[in-house]
């Protein structure tokens, strides 16, 4: 986690320039960051009373009575509920910076709803940046608690823009765009037992933004974060609830400004899960707010430009601008269903050469079968041996066809003695200690369809070094036996998990495990140039953004109503 370093500096910043300010009542100062773009508005406890996009006059956050300081979740040895908001403590400093176009709050001590005051520091700062508005903050925690989840910034009512008939969420997932509507229905994703409102998500990094979208205008928001140290969600709630209701997921938006005398408001929020624990300093953002003119394009568009200030993509190996089409063939599968055998390769690539498909991607190939044994890349003598594929492998290369090896490193087949004895040291724990598991995918028969044998996965760290060690090995596999690349299938996830909780990884306890993706694949990249293949190809499926650093290419598929934001 990032150490709070610059706090003496600060507290002297503070001192010099801290604004008088009057005591707490119905002349409470308001802080205002405005330029030709944006106005905002907070008060002294950091609720962001107002926000206006000035070129089209939409009131982004429209009631003050509604707003929103920070929110955090405290959990103290042995209790989990114990909420702390913003706007219950005591009033924080200001350091509010007009000519620099800067606000800080600094909270020191938190009083937190069932845990009593706590000793941490809460410093966040929000800056007006071009057309944008920029949130960052730092927490230095010296209480018993931990400090697992920080709501930053709040918009307590997010309006909806006059004359719209459509008002959405719109994120990156799986090789396309998805859509979580807010108005006139709102998408609830919780079941109605677990929420007292309906609510919504999108996640990082699938996600690295929403776009609040209406008709012809919307808000940008970003997590600018590349660590991926924490997972970051865009989450919107409907108050008090439907005015109808359809379906647990879904029901109508009431259209007045009050329901039995309760404000009918959207709040939308960006939670942040540092769990940060006793003794811990970490920052939280940057998030990024700038409203922009146009369809979601225009919003894309913001979050293109940050991409391209800091991305670098993965320089492609010179054939893959040649290859326009290529072939998966499927060899073999968990219940023994073998299709194919190594030497036949070379009759299919055949095919492909005298039609042009330029590569064969080959599925299944390693022992057990696809979705079985995993992570082993050894081969399986039902289809051959090592030596008749790596002979297959170069005669399809001289016919002028690449071969792509399927490849996982997502997690271990449970059922195997591998896992048993070695691999569960590096399977991702819940808090509780436990693995986590993942479902699997059957095969063929009915057995395996009713779900009843199916191989159950236990998704594995990549923040362990250990079993980094343990994946860069099977990855060589695929080195040695003269492959032109692999396609790393399932790279984009890690079978819903996001934290992972074993004190023995050497990581911070917990940690956000994509962070570990980037160290596995550079690590690959090491060992391919080590081994003489610089060159070497790396594919993977549906991946999230920031892995094209990795990966020269992804595969996904996509349906009728696919919508190209990736682009
Ligand atoms: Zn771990």
């Amino acid at each position: 986690m990032p150490v709070f370093r610059r706090r003496v500096v600060a507290l002297l910043i503070s001192l010099l320039f801290a604004v008088p300010l009057r005591a707490p009542g119905k002349e409470q100062p308001r802080f205002i960051l405005e330029n030709a773009h944006l106005r905002a508005e907070f008060d002294r406890q950091g609720r962001l009373l107002k926000l206006i996009d000035l070129t089209t006059g939409w009131e982004i956050q429209r009631r003050p009575e509604l707003a929103r300081s920070f929110q955090m979740f405290a959990a103290p040895p042995g209790r989990r509920f114990n909420p702390v908001f913003g706007a219950e403590q005591k009033p924080p400093q200001v350091v509010f910076d007009r000519r620099g176009q800067t606000l800080i709050f600094h909270w020191s001590g938190l009083k937190s709803r069932f845990g009593g005051t706590l000793p941490v520091d809460f410093r966040s700062r929000v800056a007006l940046t071009g057309k944008g508005l920029a949130f960052r903050a730092s927490l230095r925690n010296k209480s018993k608690a931990t400090i697992e989840t920080v709501r930053w910034p709040i918009l307590g009512d997010l309006s909806v823009p006059r004359g719209t008939r459509s008002f959405a969420q719109l994120g990156m997932e799986y090789g396309g765009m998805v859509r979580l509507e807010l108005f006139p229905k709102f998408d609830n994703q919780p079941g109605y037992f677990g929420v007292d409102y309906p609510t919504q998500f999108l996640k990082t990094p699938y996600s690295p933004f929403s776009l609040v979208a209406a008709n012809s205008q919307g808000l940008y928001v970003g997590c600018h974060d590349t660590t991926l140290q924490q997972l970051v969600e865009f989450s919107a709630q409907l108050r008090p609830g439907y005015v109808s209701y359809e379906y647990w997921d879904k029901g109508v938006n009431p259209t007045t400004d009050t329901l039995s005398g309760k404000p009918v408001h959207l709040q939308f929020e960006v939670i942040h899960f540092p769990f940060a624990a006793p003794g811990d300093s970490v920052t939280i953002g940057p998030v990024v707010l700038q409203p922009y003119q146009g369809d979601w394009h225009a919003g894309a568009d913001v979050y293109r430009q940050w991409r391209k200030s800091w991305l670098r993509p993965a320089r492609k190996p010179a054939w893959l601008r040649k290859v326009l089409s290529w072939q998966q063939i499927h060899m073999n599968n968990p219940e023994g269903d073998v299709r194919y055998r190594y030497r036949d390769l070379v009759t299919i690539a055949k095919d492909c050469a005298r039609y042009g498909v330029g590569a064969i991607q080959v599925t299944g190939w390693t022992l057990g079968g696809q979705d079985s044994q995993n992570p082993s890349h050894n081969t399986d003598p039902r289809l051959g041996t090592w030596q008749e594929l790596r002979d297959a492998i170069a005669r399809v290369q001289r016919l002028g066809v690449k071969v792509v090896l399927f490849a996982k490193f997502t997690w271990a087949d449970r059922t195997t003695a591998w896992y048993r004895n070695e691999l569960v040291r590096y399977a991702t724990k819940d808090p509780y200690g436990d693995p986590h598991v993942y479902p699997g995918y059957a095969y063929q028969t009915a057995t395996q369809l009713a779900d009843i044998n199916t191989h159950r996965f236990v998704p594995l760290c990549p923040l362990c070094p250990e079993w980094r060690a343990v994946a860069t090995k099977e990855f060589l596999k695929t080195v040695a036996l003269g492959a032109d690349g692999i396609l790393y299938d399932e790279n984009q996830h890690h079978g819903g998990v996001y934290y992972c909780f074993d004190p023995s990884h050497g990581h911070h306890v917990p940690a956000n495990v994509f962070a570990g993706d980037a160290l596995l694949a550079r690590g690959f990249h090491k060992a391919a140039t080590e081994a003489g293949r610089p060159d070497f190809f790396f594919g993977g499926e549906g991946n999230y953004d920031f892995q094209f650093e990795e990966y020269h290419l992804s595969y996904f598929r996509v349906d009728l109503n696919h919508v190209p934001i990736h682009r």
